[in-house]
């Protein structure tokens, strides 16, 4: 099925997941996805370390595969092209179409220290008219409500987005964003921008401060004072600091889909008790 024809009837939950590290580990996703499966989720999206050759291929392959034809819940394969080139963008796709997947999530990746490695695609919405020329992928694509962090402004990254609309994305994910405010602004700019394909709110539940350090050097995000807040005040107690994450998290996405959002994606940093306990506390509200 193709992830864009499920907005047309319900606010959408979709969970993230990521291959483990170690290739020798990853049957230990499939516990999470076993977990996740019990929450009924629209799609499980499985992401992919670009610039991680073909074992990163293959782990993200297998896990999207096994997600639809095991577990029954319709995937999305990540692919980042920074550093591929046509030919190897090419062998990749076959391998995700012989696997069946129908849905991806098409990435430009980030750019590595020292500079870009040589590859035929600088943008995703390279990849993304690549692939729409060639097949028959439904394709989504990445948006930042606060702006990419190489981009000169919010305004100059919406142009960009709409380059990656017109050329075949059929739906939007969202950076994890902690300030509900600036995903309502993105959205009123990316509607007159005639960005018009559904657009999900991604959400992270971040239960530890390294996790929070990580998040706001890599993506830039603005943390409120009440995260902050929130965050400081149980940084010593990893249990209460969950939990406060988990009632953040929640609070986020009650708004949301208060204010009627096309969907929910959920972060789930491989861990299927906070998906579980954010579940439970916003399922009747979808
Ligand atoms: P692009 O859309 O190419 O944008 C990158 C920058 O270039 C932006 O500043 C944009 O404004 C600018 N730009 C875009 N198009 C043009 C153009 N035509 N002309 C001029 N400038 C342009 N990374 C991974 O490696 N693996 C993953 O699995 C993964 N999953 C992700 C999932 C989500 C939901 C999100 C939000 C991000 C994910 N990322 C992942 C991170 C992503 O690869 C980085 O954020 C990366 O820096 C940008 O990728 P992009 O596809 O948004 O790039």
């Amino acid at each position: 099925m193709k992830t864009c024809d499920l907005f047309k009837k319900k606010t959408v939950l979709s969970f993230e997941v990521f291959p483990p590290k170690r290739t020798d580990a990853v049957d230990t996703v499939y516990s999470t996805v076993a977990a996740l499966k019990e929450l009924a989720p629209d799609f499980i999206s499985v992401t992919y370390g670009a610039g991680g050759g073909r074992a990163t291929c293959d782990a993200t392959l297998s896990i999207a595969s096994a997600i639809k034809y095991e577990y029954g819940i319709e995937s999305v394969a990540h692919l980042p092209c920074i550093g591929l080139t046509k030919e190897e963008a090419t062998n990749q796709l076959e391998r995700f179409k012989a696997a069946g997947i129908e849905n991806i999530l098409a990435l430009r990746g980030d750019i590595p220290e020292g500079g870009a490695p040589s590859g035929d695609f600088a943008h995703a919405s390279d990849l993304i008219s690549f692939i729409r020329e060639r097949y028959d992928f439904n394709l989504i694509a990445a948006c930042y409500p606060e702006g990419h962090h190489e981009s000169e402004s919010v305004l100059a990254d919406i142009h960009n987005l709409k380059i990656k609309t017109d050329a075949g994305a059929t739906q939007l994910i969202s950076q994890l964003f902690f300030d509900n405010d600036y995903f309502y602004r993105f959205l009123e700019r990316c509607r007159l921008a005639n960005i018009d394909v559904p657009i999900e709110a991604g959400i992270m539940p971040v239960a530890n401060k390294k996790q929070i350090e990580r998040m706001v050097t890599l993506c830039g995000v603005t943390l409120p004072k009440k995260f902050v807040a929130t965050m400081t005040r149980y940084e010593d107690n990893p249990e209460a600091l969950r939990d406060a994450a988990i009632a953040y998290a929640v609070d986020q996405i009650v708004d949301l889909i208060a204010q009627g959002v096309d969907g929910i994606h959920l972060y789930t940093m491989n861990n299927p008790y906070i998906a579980r306990r954010i579940h439970e506390a916003v399922y009747r509200l979808l």
